[in-house]
């Protein structure tokens, strides 16, 4: 529904009622209309994909819930980058692939910002580059532990908590695939491209359970990215190496994956769900 005021007609008084902006002095007939706020929680937000994305979500008015693993350092960093533009974000240190972190994380991020009304599963790893044949089980378990499994933790929180049936505000959910998952990663990353798989078609399923609470579900699927995970694979040089492979003929840059989530959260794309968007310069 959307309102419309005449001029004069009200000035209104705002208060934060947890984590909900309550307009209290209002005309009679509109007292107590919550408009919510938007908080943002953003998992492995210390680099790369996950710190542009929380930069630009403080840009467009969310408080920002900057979660991290080992690199506390990078997260405030972010913190402070934030607050020096005038915005509102808190950095949360937890594994996303250990369920009793996930749900403290959860908790603190409410009681700091009330319900969070975003949240973007972007945390991800891969391995050393290696031969399928050479992959040892403890890999798989690790690699699936955070890609797949901690998505779902994540993703599991956030819609007891978001979900319209149980009294929630709705909200949205971008789940940070690849494009690997398309590819398959030969002599690369295969367990990492098929854990990228289970987010796709994760993506697919959910949207679709929870279309009717008031969630939207999407994925975007980023191809060769400019970020230190290159590095952790043993090849630094990997996007330099391959951007021959991209129509556009150039790698990617972390800000330009951050405007294809914000862009899948907004009210612009209040019709898109269970959508895998590819932003990978058209490979
Ligand atoms: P990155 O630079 O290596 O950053 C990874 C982030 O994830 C870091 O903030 C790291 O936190 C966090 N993280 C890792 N494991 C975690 C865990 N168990 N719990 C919480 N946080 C964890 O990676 P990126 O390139 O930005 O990638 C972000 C996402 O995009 C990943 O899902 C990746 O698979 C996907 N992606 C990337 C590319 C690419 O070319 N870069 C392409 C396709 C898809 P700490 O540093 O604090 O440990």
């Amino acid at each position: 529904m959307r309102l419309r005021l005449r001029r004069n007609d009200y000035f209104p008084t705002i208060a934060y009622v947890s984590g909900a902006v309550v307009l209290t002095s209002f005309a009679p007939a509109l007292k107590n209309i919550r408009i919510m706020k938007k908080n943002i929680l953003i998992t492995g937000a210390s680099r790369g994909i996950g710190a542009a994305t929380a930069l630009l979500s403080a840009e467009k008015g969310y408080a920002v819930v900057v979660n991290y693993r080992e690199h506390g350092q990078n997260a405030a960093e972010i913190v402070r980058q934030i607050h020096h533009s005038g915005g509102e974000a808190v950095a949360i240190g937890a594994d996303i692939s250990k369920e009793r972190e996930v749900q403290e994380l959860f908790e603190q991020a409410e009681s700091r910002f009330g319900p969070i009304t975003a949240l973007v599963n972007n945390a991800g790893i891969i391995g050393l580059q290696s031969t399928f044949e050479e992959m040892s089980l403890e890999r798989w378990q690790r690699i699936f532990s955070t890609n797949v499994f901690g998505a779902f933790l994540c993703a599991r929180e956030a819609v007891r908590r978001m979900s319209t049936r149980h009294g929630g505000p709705g909200g949205g959910i971008v789940n940070v695939s690849s494009l690997a998952s398309r590819f398959g990663s030969p002599f690369e990353y295969v367990d990492y491209a098929a854990s990228k798989a289970a987010v796709d078609t994760f993506t697919l399923g959910l949207a679709k359970e929870v279309a009717a609470d008031g969630i939207r579900v999407n994925a975007v699927r980023p191809g060769f990215i400019d970020t230190d995970i290159h590095a952790s694979g043993g090849d630094p040089g990997r996007v330099e190496r391959l951007k021959s492979q991209v129509p556009l003929n150039r790698g990617g840059r972390p800000e330009e994956v951050a405007q294809a989530i914000l862009w899948l959260l907004s009210d612009e794309a209040s019709y898109v769900t269970g959508t895998v968007l590819d932003v990978a310069g058209g490979r």
